[in-house]
């Protein structure tokens, strides 16, 4: 049957991801068998939420087929589904998880997404900012190259310094 299916935010990395629709069409085939339950859920779902790089909303398509087994009586993980408690399928986490598994391994608003200056933290998309990357020996990171040196310093102390 094509189901409206409601799917649950997606935590990834941190960041919020949504389904748009929330509850988008799916295909949910529900078959019992002799001994238990078979279940099949499928069809393309676009997630919105927060490119990896530039944090700019992004939206990708995925497409979702999962199969969910469950033996009646059995305590087998393998046999008995997390999502069904009490004959009652828990379609909305099992559509998260389903959507989870089928993203892509970066969220990203387009492929070549320039993302964030790590100086000012302006969106390279919008053209450059006019920062360089600090080099060694820039005064900005002098204080911490002097830490550096204190503590290598510490460590090369004699533990009881004569009196
Ligand atoms: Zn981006
Ligand atoms: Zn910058």
């Amino acid at each position: 049957m094509d189901a409206r299916v409601p799917v649950e935010a997606m935590v990834l990395g941190g960041q919020r991801y949504l389904a748009d629709p929330e509850t988008p069409e799916l295909r949910l085939d529900v078959v019992r068998s002799v001994n238990g339950w078979h279940f099949r859920l499928r069809g393309g779902v676009n997630v919105t939420g927060p490119c990896w790089r530039c944090l700019e909303e992004a939206h990708v398509h995925v497409d979702v087929d999962a199969t969910e087994v469950s033996v009646d009586g059995s305590d087998d993980p393998e046999l008995s589904s997390l999502y069904l408690d009490q004959g009652v399928l828990d379609v909305a986490s099992w559509a998260r998880d389903a959507v989870v598994e089928a993203m892509p391994a970066a969220v990203l608003c387009r492929e070549d997404c320039a993302g964030l200056c790590p100086t000012c933290g302006a969106d390279l998309n919008a053209g450059d900012c006019g920062c360089r990357a600090p080099a060694p020996g820039d005064a900005r990171w002098g204080a911490l190259e002097d830490l550096a040196r204190r503590l290598r310093d510490d460590d090369a102390a004699p533990e009881n310094p004569p009196q």
